[in-house]
Order: C-alpha cells, then structure tokens, then sequence
C-alpha cells in the first residue's frame, strides 16, 4: 500500500477495496520502523490519524466522501495545528501548542486527510539541509546508508514523503525550501504563486516570499494537494481575491499532436557552474521536449544572478522584524533575567539557534539608519528588476525551465560555510523574489544513482501549465520512486 500515489490510493478508498484505516495502519508501521532513522517527524499523532481514518470510512460508507478522505499525510511544522504541538523547529517553541488551526491545515481538515504528524524542518525554515533544526537534521532515504541530507528547510517532509512515511506533506517555500529539498529525494516539490495559498496562522519568516506549496511522489498528486490549498483568505491580506486552482484527477497534455508552445532557456544560467549530471539530464529532458513539439527559445532576467545577494538582505531584514515577537512575554519560552532586557536577552539568546540569530543580526544591520539605503532599498530596486524581466522573458516564451540544483544530495555532515550553503540557492530563489510560480520535477538519475531535478516556472497564476509541462517531464524522466524500492520493504 505503500507505494500507492494518491490518485491511486483514492480509488480504492472509493471503491472500497482498502479503508482509510487500513492505510493508516500501514503508513503508522512504516513510521515506527522507519521514524527513528529518518528522523522526519518532530511530532508524531498516531492516535489523531486513527481517529481521522475512522472518521474518512464513515464518510465514505454514507457516500460523503470528501476530495482527499483517507489519505494520510505530514504536515510541516510550521503550520499552526490547534492542540498539537507546532515548534517551527526552534527551541523557543518547543513547547508551543497553538490554539488555533492554520488555513493550510484546516484545509486538509476539510478536505478528509489523516494527520500522521509535524514533520522536521530548518529553525523557523531558515536553512537548506534541515541542519539547523532543534531536534536535529531528517535523513534522506535514498542510499539511506550515506546519511544524505533531505533538503531544506522541508526536509522533514520530503524525507517523509520520499520513505514511505507519508503519501504527500505540506512545504513552505520562501527561497527554495520545496524545491531544493524533492529535487535531491525524486519528489515533485511545487511553489505556487504568492498569494495563491494562504499564509495565515503559518510561522512567519519573510513574509513577502513565503509560500505554502504541496510535495508529493507524482504532479498529478502535487497538482491535487494544490487543489486542496488554494483559495482566498481573508485572514491573509497577501492572498489573492479569487485566488483557484482547479483540477479534477488529470492533467491534461499540453504538448504534443500538434499543440505549440514555446519554452524558454535562461542565458544568465549558461554559464552557472553544475554537475556534468545535471547538465546531460537537463539536456536530454529539453531534446525530449523539443521531440513533442516545443520551441526552445533563449530568455534574459538580467539580473537573475543577483537574486541570491538580494535574497539574503531582503529575507533576513524580513525575518528580524517577524522573529522580534519572540520575547519571552506572551508564549514560547522565557528564561528569567534580573530585569526586562535582561530577560529578553537570555529568552533570545537561549530560544534560538546560531543561524537564527545570523540572520537577525544581518536583518537588524540592513534596516539599520545607515545601511536601510545602499542594502535594503537596493536590494528591493533588484528585486523589482528580476520580476519585471520575468515579466518580459513572458513576452517571448510560454513557461521557462532550469535546473533546481547543482548536484545531487550531500552528505549531512558536509563542512559548508553559511555562504557556501546560501549560494545552493542560487536557482531557486529569483521565483520568490517575482512572486512567480515554479515547481521542481525529477529530471532523471545521475551517475551515482541518485535522483535530481528541474524547474518549470510560469507567469503568475499559471500555475495550471506548469505543472502540465512538468507532467511530460516527469514522463520522459521516468524514474522510480517508489518508497519501499528506495527504502527497503
Ligand atoms: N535556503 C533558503 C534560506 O535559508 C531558503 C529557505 C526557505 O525557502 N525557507 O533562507
């Protein structure tokens, strides 16, 4: 049952062939054997999904079954869950219990999903191996054995998802944390428009970039986990007015018998050092493209390899402003000092971890009176820059693909200074600065057996296309992820 999709697993919900319990059973062994290793779960709720699997198999008994009912999955711990510890992977919330439930989640509520736990992430998603995490990094599941890391800042959820312990999990993606993580575990990691999903009642850590997206095995099932989280908010002044996404089951070729569509090469990428790997997968991916029919232009973002720079005084500025809430006053924890500041200094200085407080003080240094101009507002005239030159790169082509990464997974233990790990980034973190769509979709195995992706990246709200496109992609790529073949049984 494991390797099941959620497609698949849906219709034999609904034809009753297996029941919501049945699968939870399994997905909650696989967790107990497989939990500990991978330490992808912060929190686990086994007897929340039990309870939640009972209830799917009534609804679907009475004919009321719901979009998703019965499906079991992680949500990232950095979605407000009412009554279920939500940590955000920090200290400072270690022993945080919301009451109240984020828009995401509840959405998953609605829509008939089984918790199976918080699945483990970077320190409030500030990372890209998970290394930062309080309760220490989640383990990649293929060649489980070279302890790899799983990405981040959603490592806890690709590595979940990617073992078996999950059928799909929620990311957030402020400068890559879905992308990067499901490129080097074969997932396909989504970042859907800003403002499509709801933020609301989700941790913040910049709050112009974040974006909740879906990570699942298949498009088809990000594309319906998509479906699931889309809407308007009103709690969220950042969601979008009749903000959709629509899919039933499907989705349909956009290539093919004839069908024109041009796609765009970034030039500025050319000459972006990457692994020969990547380089021959990525190559073969656009020849199999340019086989269904595709035109293959050449695109500029001018600017695009100063999105890193941009990012890291843009998120940072944004993350010390959202992060100087934790004080040690109203809730997570505080350490008693002899006055105010001074418990404000031990509750800040004990609640988070080294490369939280990195960026508070870059963000600090950047808003500052004299750095606010030649950092800050500079950073934000580049920002503005890339996404009027996505914008024109538009005119000229349908959807752009790039790589998602260099190479493949790293060894967690991997001695990476804080720049060498910021400039992993370097592909992904342009689309947040744009606001514009992207998903990450396995391109195909490198030499060493182990899997990487590409991006497919839309005009905003074409959500829709790029994940068709990534759909033949994965098609042409055809590599196997199924859980138990990459996990053992
Ligand atoms: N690696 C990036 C960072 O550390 C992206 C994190 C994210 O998208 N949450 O900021």
């Amino acid at each position: 049952m494991i390797n099941l999709t959620i497609v698949e697993a849906l219709k034999k919900l609904k034809s009753r062939e297996i029941s919501a319990t049945e699968l939870t059973h399994a997905y909650l062994s696989r967790i107990e054997k497989y939990g500990d290793k991978l330490n992808c779960y912060i929190t686990r709720t086994p007897e929340r999904a039990l309870a939640d699997a009972a209830a799917a198999d009534e609804r679907i008994a009475n004919g009321t079954a719901r979009t998703l009912d019965g499906i079991p999955i992680a949500m990232k711990d950095l979605f407000a869950t009412k009554g279920i510890r939500t940590t955000a992977a920090s200290r400072m919330l270690e022993n945080f219990v919301p009451e109240y439930e984020s828009t995401i989640s509840q959405k998953f509520i609605d829509a008939g999903t089984v918790l199976l736990g918080k699945s483990n992430l970077d320190e409030f998603a500030m990372g890209t191996f998970s290394k930062t995490s309080y309760f220490g990094a989640p383990v990649n599941p293929w060649q489980i054995e070279k302890h790899l890391t799983a990405g981040g800042s959603s490592g806890g959820s690709t590595s979940a998802v990617a073992g078996g312990l999950a059928m799909g999990a929620t990311g957030t993606d402020t400068g890559g944390s879905i992308r990067f993580p499901c490129s080097i575990t074969g997932l396909v990691g989504m970042k859907p428009t800003y403002g499509l999903c709801s933020r609301w009642g989700c941790v913040a850590f910049a709050s112009s970039l974040d974006t909740p997206g879906p990570i699942a095995r298949t498009v088809n099932d990000a594309a319906l986990l998509l479906s699931v989280m889309a809407g308007h908010d009103t709690k969220d002044s950042t969601s979008t007015p009749n903000a959709k996404f629509e899919f039933d089951s499907e989705l349909k070729p956009i290539l093919g018998d004839g069908k024109k569509l041009r796609i765009g090469v970034i030039k500025e990428f050319n000459n972006v050092q990457i692994s020969d790997d990547m380089k021959t997968l990525f190559e073969k991916r656009i020849a199999d493209l340019k086989s269904l029919g595709a035109e293959i232009v050449e695109v500029s973002i001018p600017n695009i390899l100063d999105a890193l720079a941009a990012y890291y005084i843009i998120a940072p500025a944004e993350a010390s402003s959202n992060l100087a809430r934790y004080d040690g006053m109203r809730y997570g924890l505080r350490v008693e000092g002899v006055d105010l500041e001074d418990t404000y200094k031990k509750t800040r200085a004990a609640g988070f971890g080294e490369e939280v407080q990195r960026r508070m003080l870059i963000g600090t240094a950047v808003l500052s009176s004299e750095s606010y101009e030649v950092y800050f507002m500079q950073a934000a005239r580049v920002r503005r820059m890339i996404s009027d030159s996505f914008a024109s790169a538009f005119d000229n082509c349908d959807l752009i693909v790039c790589p998602s990464g260099a190479s493949t997974a790293l060894p967690l233990d991997s001695d990476l200074t804080p720049l060498e790990y910021y400039a992993l980034d370097l592909f992904t973190v342009a689309m947040n600065l744009a606001g514009v769509p992207a998903v990450s979709v396995p391109c195909g195995l490198a030499s060493n057996g182990l899997p990487l992706g590409m991006q497919v990246v839309g005009r905003r709200f074409d959500d829709m296309r790029v994940l068709q496109l990534a759909k033949h992609i994965e098609t042409a790529a055809a590599i196997d992820n199924r859980p138990t073949k990459i996990l053992g049984e």
